[in-house]
């Protein structure tokens, strides 16, 4: 049995899928830049969760968006549009930007052996659906129109706080010196921007009279609606989207199609380098590449996240990546003994199962994979739960280097020692350590 908690309920609930296809969604990035590790790890934590939902036998169908327009640098609808501040940097077109950085995004999601989603969503494909939204919404009666776009009005629906249990009189008071007269309440967001003149944006579509474009949280509730159909399953996302931008997803739902959008929502959250935030002003912004110049891998990345709670804060250090990587070479060559002898199962896939149904606690299922004995079979299970490709040479290490430790053998039994030194290098070469026993050759791999 699967158990999640739920953010809506603050709950640990057991998981009952609407129907038989699970439907879940994932916000994904905003594709104006590089992402960095800490944007990295939701992805990670959420293909365990499609993994053990599939380990449990159900099938899933699963969205991921690409924010590729209307994503201001302030959630709250202010400071730049990030793929404008993108072009700016790199001196290309937003179009060119977003390419690029979706290209970028999936080279790593290929990297870090994730389940790509079965759709990719990208924003601007959705602009017919969010204008369909936007005249919904107006219908309904939650929207008011200022000369700067058309605004939510979330004193209009009465359950607006309860998601994020906001204190929204505590807000209004504290926001008075920046509140816009315009808008309305201080937690009003814009479903629709108005561009204004001499006013340089690239993206824009003419609607209601003028040329505009989409306020940043409309896309999820618009591809949810064409893609998936509400309510959905799960929701996926980070801590930092529930006061703002889950919470105006679920508003623009209801208020659009009258209905709720997701049964169970996930967060995770946040890591620290070093103890401290990730920034660009303290360096800390680590890319895949970055780790990669230190010799580790996107696997060894994965190995570290996956040691840790999705719902715990964590504190990434080079050392800290250093345990999680010998922690796979140590797995890596349980497997290779599995490889060299029958080695029997103490049955303790079962746990490491059950810790994954408990709320994805991956922390609790490594440490259950580090104290086992696993046969081969169990191994692959493993892998497959976790994707951290482990036995990239399966069924069994590959032909040639079988061939390789073969001949080292033969040579040595002719005692020419000279050319199974040769071998033993080439098998080095190879990651592959022969050390021998009174009982034969034991190979073991050194990464
Ligand atoms: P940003 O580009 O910094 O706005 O980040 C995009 C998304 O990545 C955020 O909305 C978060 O959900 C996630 N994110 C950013 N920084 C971290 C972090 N340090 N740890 C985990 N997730 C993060
Ligand atoms: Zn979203």
């Amino acid at each position: 049995m699967l158990k999640l908690y739920n953010t809506a309920s603050s709950k640990l609930e057991e998981f009952k899928p609407l129907d038989e296809v699970v439907k879940i969604y994932t916000c994904g990035p905003t594709v104006y830049s590089e992402a960095h590790i800490g944007n990295l790890t939701a992805y990670i934590y959420w293909d365990l969760l499609i993994r053990t939902l599939r380990a449990d036998g159900y099938k899933v169908k699963r969205v991921l968006n690409l924010t590729d327009v209307g994503h201001l640098t302030s959630d709250a609808d202010s400071g730049e549009d990030k793929l404008e501040k993108g072009a700016a940097r790199e001196g290309l077109t937003v179009w060119e930007v977003a390419d690029r950085y979706i290209e970028k995004f999936m080279q790593d999601y290929r990297d870090l052996n994730l389940i790509e989603p079965e759709v990719l969503a990208r924003a601007t494909d959705y602009i017919e659906e969010d204008m369909q939204a936007v005249d919904l919404m107006k219908e309904h009666g939650f929207t008011y129109e200022t000369k700067d776009g058309v605004y939510f009005d979330t004193s209009k629906y009465d359950a607006y706080a309860d998601f994020a249990k906001l204190d929204l009189a505590g807000l209004q008071a504290g926001a008075r010196v920046e509140f816009s007269d315009e808008k309305r309440n201080v937690s009003d967001f814009a479903v629709w921007k108005f561009i204004q003149p001499g006013e340089k944006h690239a993206m824009r579509w003419d609607f209601l009279g003028r040329p505009g474009y989409p306020g940043w949280h409309l896309e999820c509730c618009s591809i949810i609606h064409k893609e998936l159909g509400e309510p959905i399953d799960i929701h996926t996302g980070g801590i930092d989207h529930i006061p703002v931008h889950h919470t105006n997803e679920i508003a623009e739902c209801f208020a659009a199609y009258g209905s709720k959008l997701a049964h169970y929502w996930l967060h995770c959250d946040f890591i620290t380098v070093d103890g401290q935030k990730i920034s660009k002003s303290l360096g800390n912004t680590y890319s895949l590449d970055d780790l990669a110049r230190q010799q580790f891998t996107p696997i060894d990345y994965k190995m570290w996240v996956l040691s840790g709670h999705y719902q715990g804060t964590r504190n990434f250090t080079f050392d800290s990546l250093a345990a999680a990587k010998a922690r796979r070479l140590n797995w890596r060559n349980k497997i290779a003994e599995c490889y060299q002898t029958d080695v029997v199962s103490d049955g303790s896939f079962e746990k490491i199962l059950a810790a994954v149904n408990n709320n994805l606690n991956s922390a609790e299922a490594f440490a259950v994979i580090d104290g086992a004995i696993l046969s081969l079979e169990d191994w692959q299970k493993v892998d497959e739960l976790f994707g951290l490709n482990l036995l990239e040479d399966t069924p069994d290490i590959s032909a040639e280097v079988h061939a390789l430790i073969r001949e080292r053998e033969q040579a040595r039994e002719a005692k020419d020692f000279e050319k199974a030194d040769v071998l033993r290098d080439k098998l080095a070469e190879l990651s592959i350590e022969v050390n021998d026993t009174a009982d034969g050759p034991v190979w073991r791999y050194t990464k």
